[in-house]
């Protein structure tokens, strides 16, 4: 199964990448923006394709062209004003999602947020209610879509070392969790089609992944 990441200079990203590498049926495709972070991929033995997600669709979907799955896991980061938060966590994402259709990919994986409920938009600080209200919007367009998706809403992300424990459920308590963990779950995504049209929220927890991962079905 091939897979194009996008955002996979990220950090989950790029460990996304190298799990999928690793793997003996998964094949990565590693979306990035810039010629100078190819060379990291090329180093690994995997292909890079140079988008932008403030180019066109077109140019999205040119990418995800012969791919199964999707995985989305970019965004603007928080250094950036609310301006990028609607052009890259808002628009970028709902590209990215009408790209898997004109492509054809029938798989695609969204990193969310904790929380995108229109109450957390509520409850959210000015400063963080764009940002919520990207992920909101662009989640509920995923799921207004027939493409075979899931949803992961991790809790605040940590550079921990992965321990490969986590806690996943419609609804947990607000906790951290490891990237490295995200990237796992994100892998675990891609291999258990009981996942396809589910979301839910993960925080590190003391289940091993992929039986945190089964139990959702
Ligand atoms: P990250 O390291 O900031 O990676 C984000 C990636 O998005 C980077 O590779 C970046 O590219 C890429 N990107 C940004 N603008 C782009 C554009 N215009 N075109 C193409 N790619 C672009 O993020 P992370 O730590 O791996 O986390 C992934 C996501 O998880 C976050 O973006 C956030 O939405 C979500 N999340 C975060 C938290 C949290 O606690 N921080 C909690 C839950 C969910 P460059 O490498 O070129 O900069």
């Amino acid at each position: 199964m091939k897979v194009l990441v996008i955002g996979a200079n990220g950090q989950i990203g790029k460990e996304l990448v190298s799990l999928i590498q690793q793997s003996d049926h998964l094949e990565a495709i590693a979306m990035i923006r810039k010629e100078e972070q190819a060379k990291h991929f090329k180093q690994i033995g995997v292909e890079a394709v140079l988008v932008d997600l403030e180019d066109n669709t077109k140019a999205i979907a040119k990418a995800a062209e012969g791919v199964d799955a999707i995985v989305f896991a970019a965004g603007s980061g928080p250094k950036t004003g609310a301006d990028k938060t609607m052009l890259i966590d808002l628009d970028g994402a709902i590209k990215s999602i009408e790209a898997a259709k004109i492509a054809n990919v029938k798989r695609f994986i969204m990193i969310s947020s904790y929380d995108t409920t229109r109450e957390a938009i509520q409850e959210a600080s000015s400063s963080f209610a764009p940002y919520v209200v990207a992920k909101h919007y662009a989640d509920e367009w995923l799921r207004r879509t027939d493409l075979a998706y899931t949803i992961v809403h991790p809790g605040a992300l940590t550079n921990d070392k992965s321990t490969g424990n986590i806690e996943a459920s419609e609804k947990v308590e607000p906790n951290e969790v490891p990237r490295d963990d995200v990237a796992h779950v994100l892998l675990a995504c891609l291999e258990d089609k009981t996942t396809i049209g589910k979301e839910f929220q993960v925080i590190a927890g003391h289940t091993p992944i992929k039986e945190a991962i089964a139990s959702l079905a």
